[in-house]
C-alpha cells in the first residue's frame, strides 16, 4: 500500500516526486516506458520560456512566469546545464509589429522582466545572421535554454534519493476507487495508494476519463526538429522565435544548453500520440521556416532529426489540481503542453503541497540534498581531468569519440539511483551517441558496459526498451536456423 501513485515519469511527474519526497510517504512513480523522460520531456525546444506568451489569467501564464523564475537556481543545485541566452521575437511587418506589441503587454501583465522592443538596427547589431528585412523584435533577455532530459533525470535522481521508487515499463490499464483507496491495474498487478496523481502527458486524457465524471480532450500535436552539430558554431547567441501562430510559438532557432543548434518545431495534429517519426514534409516545413529568420540556413552539418509530441489540451490550459468529477484524493497535471517544461517546477511546487496537505503527510525529518550531475569529462580542464584518471582509472579510457565521454561516466550512469538500462538511456545521461556519428562508433562497447554492470547478455540490451533489442541472434542461432532450413 502506497501513499501515492504517480503516474508518468516526464518532468512533471519527476519534480513532483521530488517535491513529495520532502514529506514522509511511500511514493512511486510509474511509466509505460522503461525510463524516464521518455514522453514531451526528452524532445522539445529545451526554451525556459520568459512568459509573454500565455494568455494573462491562465494557468500556463501563471506556472510559467514562477516556473521561470525557479529554473535558474533549480538548474545550479541539480548540475543541470542552463544558460540564460535570452530570446528574440522577429517581426516583418508593421501587422508583426502589432502582435510584438501584444505580446510585450501579456508579458508585461504576466510578470515578465526586462521585456523590450528592439528596432532593425539593434537585432542586426546583436544577431548579425539575421535575416536583414527583420523590421522589429520582441527582446526578452529573461528567456534561456536548458537540457529538458538532463533535468528530468536530476529531478528523479533526487527524488530516489529521498526514497521514491520508480516503476517502469508499467502501462496503467485501469484505476478505479473503492472504499477510500485506490487501484491502479497494470500488467505488473494491481498497486493501491491513498491518492494518486495522474502526469501521464499524452496517455493522460484516457485515465482521467475512466474516473471523472467531467471528461477531458488531449490532442496530440507532433513537432519535428534538424539538430546540427555543435562542432559548428550555432549562428545566433540567442533563441530566435519568430511571430507566433495559432497551432504554437512557431519555429525558432536556437543554440541548445550544449552548443548544438537546433531548428523547429512544425506543429501537426496526430491520431497516434506516440508516433514520433519524422517527416518529409515536416521537416520541410520548418525549413522554409528557417529562411525567413536565417536567410543562408545551412543544414550540411545536421547529425539528426526528431519529433516530440505536445499534450495539446482543447480547453488550452493546462488541467492542475484535485480531478473534478471523481473521488477524493485523486489529482493531476494534464495538458501541460509548451510551457510545461518551464512550468514544471512551480506546477510541482503547488501540485505537491496540495496533495500533502490532503493527506496530511508530516515533512520528512531528514531530506538529503542533491548529488549533482558529474562534470562532464569533455568540459574539464587538463588538470582536472588528469585528477580525475587518477582518481578512476576509467576515466582515461574514452568511449564515445565524438562527445568525449569516458568509460567512467556511462558507469555512473547506470549504477546511479534510475540508472540507465538501454543506449538510449545512457545516451541521455552521458551524451555517448548524441554527436556526428550518432552512436555508430561507441553503441557496440556502450552494450558491454551495459551488459557487465546489469550482469545480462547482449541479446538482451535494447535501444530503448520494448522490442528495440539491437542483436538478432548468436552467429550459433543462425547457424542452427539455416541447418533446419537445409
Ligand atoms: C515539440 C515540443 C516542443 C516543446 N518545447 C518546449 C519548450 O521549449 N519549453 C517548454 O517549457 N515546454 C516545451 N514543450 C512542452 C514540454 O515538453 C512539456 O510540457 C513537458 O515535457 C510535459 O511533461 P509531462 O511530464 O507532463 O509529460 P511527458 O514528458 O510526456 O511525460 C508523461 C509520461 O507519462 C507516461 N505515460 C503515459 N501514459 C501512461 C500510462 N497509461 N501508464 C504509465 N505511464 C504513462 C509516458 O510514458 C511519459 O513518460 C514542448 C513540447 C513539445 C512536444
Amino acid at each position: 500500500m502506497y501513499d501515492i501513485l504517480i503516474i508518468g515519469a516526464g518532468v512533471v511527474g519527476c519534480a513532483l516526486a521530488r517535491k513529495l519526497s520532502q514529506y514522509e510517504g511511500k511514493i512511486a512513480v510509474l511509466d509505460r516506458a522503461e525510463d524516464v523522460a521518455d514522453g514531451a520531456s526528452k524532445a522539445n525546444s529545451g526554451i525556459v520560456h520568459a512568459g509573454f506568451d500565455a494568455k494573462p489569467g491562465t494557468k500556463k501564464a501563471y506556472y510559467n512566469v514562477k516556473g521561470a523564475k525557479m529554473y535558474g537556481a533549480l538548474a545550479k543545485q541539480l548540475g543541470v546545464p542552463y544558460d540564460p541566452i535570452g530570446a528574440l521575437v522577429l517581426g516583418f511587418s508593421e501587422e508583426d509589429r502589432l502582435t510584438l506589441q501584444k505580446l510585450y503587454d501579456q508579458g508585461k501583465v504576466n510578470g515578465v522582466e526586462q521585456l523590450r522592443i528592439i528596432e532593425h538596427d539593434e537585432i542586426m547589431a546583436l544577431e548579425p545572421n539575421t535575416n536583414p528585412a527583420a523590421v522589429c523584435a520582441l527582446y526578452a533577455p529573461t528567456s534561456a535554454v536548458v537540457s529538458p532530459y538532463e533535468m528530468t533525470l536530476a529531478l528523479s535522481y533526487h527524488a530516489a534519493q529521498n526514497g521514491v521508487e520508480f516503476i517502469f515499463d508499467c502501462p496503467v490499464e485501469k484505476i478505479y476507487e473503492e472504499n477510500d483507496t485506490w487501484h491502479v491495474e497494470t500488467p505488473k498487478g494491481t498497486l493501491s495508494a491513498r491518492a494518486i496523481v495522474n502526469c501521464a502527458g499524452v496517455g493522460a486524457a484516457a485515465l482521467h476519463n475512466m474516473i471523472s465524471d467531467q471528461p477531458v480532450e488531449i490532442v496530440p500535436r507532433r513537432g519535428e526538429y534538424y539538430l546540427l552539430d555543435h562542432t559548428v558554431k550555432c549562428p545566433f547567441g540567442r533563441t530566435m522565435f519568430q511571430v507566433p501562430s495559432k497551432m504554437g510559438k512557431g519555429v525558432l532557432i536556437s543554440p541548445t544548453a550544449h552548443g548544438n543548434a537546433l531548428l523547429g518545431p512544425s506543429a501537426e495534429d496526430i491520431d497516434d500520440a506516440y508516433d514520433t517519426a519524422t517527416t518529409r514534409k515536416g521537416l520541410d516545413f520548418v525549413l522554409d521556416k528557417c529562411r525567413l529568420t536565417w536567410p543562408k540556413v545551412n543544414i550540411r552539418p545536421v547529425i539528426t532529426t526528431f519529433s516530440g509530441v505536445r499534450a495539446h489540451p482543447t480547453s488550452d490550459d493546462f488541467i492542475i489540481g484535485a480531478v473534478h468529477g471523481a473521488p477524493d484524493n485523486a489529482f493531476e497535471a494534464i495538458g501541460i503542453e509548451s510551457p510545461g517544461l518551464t512550468a514544471a517546477p512551480a506546477i510541482a511546487e503547488e501540485l505537491g503541497e496540495m496533495v500533502a496537505e490532503h493527506l496530511k503527510l508530516p515533512a520528512a525529518r531528514m531530506v538529503k540534498a542533491p548529488v549533482p550531475l558529474l562534470h562532464p569529462f569533455f568540459a574539464m580542464t587538463e588538470e582536472e581531468r588528469a585528477a580525475a584518471c587518477k582518481k578512476n582509472p576509467d576515466y582515461g579510457r574514452i568511449v564515445c569519440r565524438c562527445e568525449v565521454v569516458t568509460e567512467a561516466e556511462i558507469r555512473d550512469a547506470i549504477r546511479r539511483p534510475v540508472g540507465a538500462k538501454s543506449i538510449d538511456g545512457v545516451k541521455r545521461r552521458t551524451r555517448a551517441g548524441m554527436g556526428r556519428c550518432q552512436g555508430g562508433f561507441c553503441s557496440p562497447r556502450v552494450m558491454e558496459i551495459l551488459c557487465e554492470e546489469l550482469k545480462c547478455s547482449p541479446l538482451d540490451i535494447t535501444k530503448c526498451g520494448g522490442e528495440s533489442k539491437l542483436l538478432a541472434g548468436t552467429l550459433d542461432d543462425i547457424a542452427k536456423e539455416a541447418r533446419g532450413h537445409e
